[in-house]
């Protein structure tokens, strides 16, 4: 395959300008790989700062309702919430390695922004998260852990004041301070070498998914689900299966309130290729060529792009993509809190609500991993509004 490529996927679709920063991050991204001393650094800090192994949890009363034997990897029990905090850690000690003192990030929701101001105050490096002014609005709590955290927020207003203009900005601010600044990006997405290198810290989900379900059923999973924004902790948990066919692996899109343009982050399950932020990958448009606008109730999801290698899994068939509707996802919710003690993450009750749709229509008793990226407190407001807990 074509270096930076999957497929037709990927590429560096950026200004001359920005070229020797992507080259100057790839060889620093293959020198760091190599480097034992940091590598240990690394292992450790996974182990006692952020929490790992995480759990492989047989759900045992999921399991009972729906027929099969579902495991639940509960990357809602990391520090700071979810699987966000793996790419951070192992970004942050990148920038470190390459010299670099001044860490820029975007976030939509904040979750991002959350986890690489906590990686930056962990090393001491300056942190600046650019970030829609709308979202600033509607995430409040999060631009004050921020804050809390040693780092300066920037409220972006142009646009629609959201996630795909906090990213533009962020490119801006890269390319007038390449010299001292690390742009440390937040999913498995933007021009090569990002989604290798937010693949490579992602990954380690489905490394210790695999370890701990042959441990427990002495053979590899039927089916493995996660919910795909960006897509990281999908790719996370589905690269060390990719080679296994027996292994279906599921994506699941954010269907919002509907299948018309507009209402839905369904990148994958109903966009078409084209370039964007970086990169050449499956988008959302309309038929003038214009980005379209989306809709999710989870802020985490609510993008019109997605990874250049979830668009190559898709076109060789080798990973599906689906989607479910925000009603759905507030059933799962539900159905997770009540059944199991745990409250999931808007974005990660998105794989529970395809779950709960298929599982009659399996064969029965699959061994099923469900990728539980995050946890829900951060989503109280939303699910309470939407009338659940009354
Ligand atoms: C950000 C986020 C997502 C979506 O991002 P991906 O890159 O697609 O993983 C999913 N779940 C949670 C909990 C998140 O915070």
């Amino acid at each position: 395959m074509k270096k930076g490529y999957f497929g037709q996927f990927g590429g560096q679709f950026v200004p001359q300008t920005l070229m020797p920063a992507l080259k100057e991050l790839e060889s620093a991204f293959i020198a760091f790989k190599k480097d034992k001393t940091i590598q240990t650094e690394l292992k450790d800090l996974l182990k006692h700062y952020v929490g790992r192994p995480s759990p492989l949890y047989f759900s045992r009363n999921l399991s009972s309702k729906l027929g099969h034997r579902i495991y639940l990897k509960r990357e809602d029990l990391n520090h700071t919430g979810s699987h966000k905090i793996n790419n951070t850690l192992g970004q942050i000690l990148l920038a470190r390695f390459m010299g670099k003192k001044r860490i820029i990030a975007e976030t939509g929701a904040g979750q991002h922004g959350v986890a690489t101001a906590t990686a930056a105050a962990l090393m001491g490096l300056e942190c600046i998260v650019y970030m829609g002014a709308e979202d600033v609005d509607r995430q409040r709590p999060n631009v004050e852990r921020m804050k809390l955290l040693g780092a300066t927020v920037i409220a972006v207003e142009t646009g629609s004041r959201t996630l795909k203009e906090a990213v533009t900005e962020t490119f801006k601010d890269w390319l007038s301070n390449l010299s001292t600044t690390y742009y440390l990006l937040g999913s498995a997405m933007g021009p090569y070498p990002y989604p290798d290198i937010v693949r490579h810290f992602q990954q380690i989900i489905g490394q210790e998914t695999r370890r701990q379900i042959l441990a427990a059923e002495k053979k590899l999973p039927d089916l493995v689900l996660a919910c795909v924004g960006g897509g990281s902790n999908a790719i996370g948990i589905f690269a060390p299966f990719r080679k296994d066919l027996s292994v279906r692996l599921m994506g699941v899109e954010a269907g919002g309130r509907g299948a018309p343009l507009g209402e839905h982050c369904s990148t994958l399950a109903k966009g078409k290729p084209g370039i964007f932020q970086g990169s050449y990958s499956y988008l959302l448009y309309t038929p003038s060529g214009q980005i379209a606008d989306t809709h999710s109730i989870s802020a985490g999801l609510d993008y019109p792009g997605v990874g250049p290698e979830h668009s190559w899994l898709k076109d060789l068939g080798r990973a599906e993509y689906v989607s479910v509707t925000d009603d759905e996802v507030l059933n799962a919710f539900q159905t997770l809190c009540r059944s199991e003690g745990i409250l999931p993450a808007l974005e990660s009750s998105h794989a529970v609500a395809h779950l709960i749709k298929i599982a009659p229509k399996l064969p029965p008793d699959q061994i099923i991993v469900v990728n539980l990226s995050g946890r829900g407190d951060k989503d109280l407001g939303i699910v309470l509004a939407a009338g659940l807990g009354a």
